[in-house]
């Protein structure tokens, strides 16, 4: 199988114009014959429904929790990047273009990346039109901040909230449609497994999750927005109920998984405080605008920190990264923190943390600007550990936090399933092997909001589409497969909960498959992930019953998915002998403990076919090829 990208030709600043001027369109009369699923109304989703319903289609809407508002999007807190060039401090376009290239580590398409910085100054006016409370200066413009591997201040927030303020926008205009009659919502409803027929997308199964019904939705053409798989690990920043089926079980039907290896581990997070413990907290990063990281410089040294006087600290990434300092990206922080925590200089009584120290920021800028810009931070941080941080410093530590890998897709954002799109972060678009901070809400809304709903309907214009029914043989082959699945889960009654193998197997994936990677550790890891999950399907245990709300039995679907994209995870690391971004494989790093990469061999996106349960999948590599930034060993010193 060849992979074509489908990317225009021509100079990148007019390769998106050229697109879109290109594309079939639809006549509106013609729009509202037209059916489209959306799964997920999360920022990426919810502003596609969104757009969509308002272009005129017939969509229906999918989600598991009981309101869109309550998406994982909500959780973001720091804010999203657009290429205003507000602050005048030198930002452009092909600022953001080249940073977020450089960012990921020359392992995303250049082309898609150009695109995203184009498209980030429209959502930004979007946003504002729709009411979003962007934090302004006291004359009313809009205010920026600055977010890691970018000396432009070029990131647009709403205090700590960004997430939730973007999200009600989006919301909003959802339910616009959804009064008019274009948008259908269904919420509480999983999406089970993808309807392929005769090679195109044409519909799903899903599950009640509160009457247990298994039902059939048809469409000519399929949207994916169903976020991250970061909850492999069990322990992660995301919210509980993030999961990878709707993009694992498209992946069984045929769409390739693109760079699975490529996770992002969060510099600032609040170190893990116990064994019973399943969730991890962001501290977000914005604070890295004013807080200032350090270790004492002595190894094993357990005094309180006001106890440390200044010249007995370390301010490692200052030491070692002047020109960038403390907004190292994310990789590179996650990185050093380990780094000094190994040598037995971190803090706290695991030694697994450092501090986030704002005693600086506030004798500068004074207590009150501090509270405004982060204000629900701090609130959070104290509630949780019980310490004020605006009189001692955080203890922070890395965690997962975002996945770059997901569902390939061409520059149109369709899989490799004619008819199947996927947007946001379930898929691999833009972020190449480290995604800069306050991206993921740019990418999520120029998918949604400005991009899908253009090439879903160059799709549509340009391909017939005969009409589908539910007596089609494929649509009861995936019911049948839906009911088996379920039934198993149900009928192995063994003597281990669905959490206790999701722990142990998080566990696997965090220490083998994690900030730092080794052939021999991703070995042993696949070993243990394929036992584990041999023991998972003869004695987990799930009770009660399919015909009701049955939270069990809705993560036990999803730990079983979680099992085969752990492996296929671990044979992604292992099969890429060099380091890039936020895969670190210790065999492969420069003299002074930096990513090495291998751009001979490996300047590639890896996308993996299915071969069936337990066998070794299938790669395909896609060429990348770098006609604007090339490619250099990357220093933020
Ligand atoms: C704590 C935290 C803070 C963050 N802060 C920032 C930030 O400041 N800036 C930034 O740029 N990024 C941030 N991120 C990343 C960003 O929040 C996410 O990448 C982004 O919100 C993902 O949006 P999405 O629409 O792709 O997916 P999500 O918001 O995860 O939405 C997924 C949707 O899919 C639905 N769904 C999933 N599976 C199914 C299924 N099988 N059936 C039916 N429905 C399904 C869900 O119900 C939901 O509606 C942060 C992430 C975390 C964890």
């Amino acid at each position: 199988m060849e992979l074509n990208s489908r990317i225009p030709s021509g100079p990148i600043e007019q390769v998106w114009d050229k697109a879109r001027f290109d594309m079939k369109l639809v006549n509106p009369a013609n729009k509202r014959k037209h059916s489209l699923i959306v799964v997920g109304s999360g920022l990426a989703g919810g502003s596609a429904a969104a757009t969509l319903g308002e272009l005129g289609y017939k969509v229906s809407c999918f989600c598991f929790q009981d309101s869109p508002r309550r998406a994982h999007s909500i959780a973001a807190q720091g804010g999203i990047n657009a290429a205003k060039n507000y602050q005048n401090d030198g930002d452009s376009i092909y600022r953001l273009f080249y940073d977020t290239v450089k960012g990921g580590d020359f392992r995303a398409r250049e082309a898609n990346v150009y695109r995203l910085a184009q498209i980030s100054v429209n959502i930004i006016d979007q946003c504002v039109a729709q009411g979003v409370p962007f934090a302004r200066e006291y004359g009313g413009t809009l205010t920026n901040r600055s977010f890691g591997g970018a000396q432009v201040s070029r990131t647009f927030y709403a205090r700590g909230q960004t997430g939730q303020q973007l999200l009600l926008g989006a919301y909003q205009a959802l339910e616009r449609q959804v009064q008019a009659g274009t948008v259908t919502m269904y919420p509480r409803t999983e999406m089970l497994d993808l309807i392929v027929i005769d090679g195109r997308a044409r519909g799903i199964v899903t599950r009640n999750l509160v009457t247990g019904n298994i039902d059939i939705h048809l469409a000519d053409a399929i949207i994916l927005g169903t976020g991250g798989y970061g909850n492999v690990f069990y322990l992660s920043t995301n919210a509980k109920g993030s999961n990878a089926t709707a993009i694992w079980r498209a992946h069984r039907r045929g769409a390739l998984f693109a760079n699975p290896c490529f996770t992002q581990i969060h510099p600032t997070c609040i170190p893990v405080s116990g064994e019973y413990q399943s969730k991890l907290t962001l501290m977000s990063e914005s604070l890295r605008n004013d807080g200032r990281i350090w270790v004492p410089k002595q190894k094993g040294d357990k005094r309180k920190p006001g106890q440390i006087p200044e010249s007995e600290r370390d301010y490692y990434l200052e030491r070692r990264y002047p020109s960038f300092g403390n907004l190292v990206p994310r990789d590179v922080a996650s990185r050093n923190a380990k780094y000094v925590c190994d040598e037995a200089r971190g803090v706290g009584e695991t030694g697994l943390g450092v501090y986030l120290d704002f005693s600086d920021a506030i004798k500068r800028l004074g207590r009150k600007t501090i509270e405004e810009r982060y204000g629900n931070l701090f609130d959070m941080y104290q509630r949780i550990t019980s310490e004020d941080p605006y009189q001692v410093p955080m203890r922070i530590y890395p965690a997962i936090h975002y996945t770059m890998g997901g569902l390939w897709v061409d520059y149109y954002l369709m899989s490799t399933i004619p008819g199947l799109f996927v947007i946001g972060e379930a898929n691999f678009s833009d972020h190449g092997a480290n995604r800069l901070g306050a991206s993921a809400l740019m990418q999520g809304l120029s998918d949604g909001y400005f991009i899908v709903p253009y090439t879903v309907g160059d799709y549509l214009a340009t391909n017939k589409l005969d009409s589908v029914n539910a007596s089609h043989p494929e649509v009861r082959n995936a019911v049948a497969c839906v009911q088996q699945t379920v039934q198993k889960l149900l009928s192995i009654n063994g003597k281990r909960t669905v959490d206790s193998f999701h722990r142990e197997l998080g566990r696997i994936v965090w220490e083998y498959c994690g900030m730092s990677r080794t052939a021999q550790g991703l070995d042993t890891a696949i070993g243990h992930i394929r036992e584990l999950r041999e023991e998972y399907w003869n004695n987990v245990k799930v009770p009660g019953s399919g015909d009701d709300f049955n939270q069990s039995l809705e993560k036990a679907g999803r730990v079983a998915d979680f099992f085969e994209l752990a492996e296929l995870m671990c044979i992604d690391a292992r099969e890429r002998n060099e380091s890039a971004g936020g895969h670190f494989r210790e065999e492969y790093q420069t003299p002074d403990g930096e990513a090495q990469r291998d751009d001979e061999h490996y300047s590639y996106v890896a996308a993996w076919a299915y071969r069936g349960y337990g066998n070794y999948p299938e790669l395909i590599k896609e060429p990348l090829e770098f006609n604007y930034v090339h490619p250099s060993q990357r220093s933020y010193k």
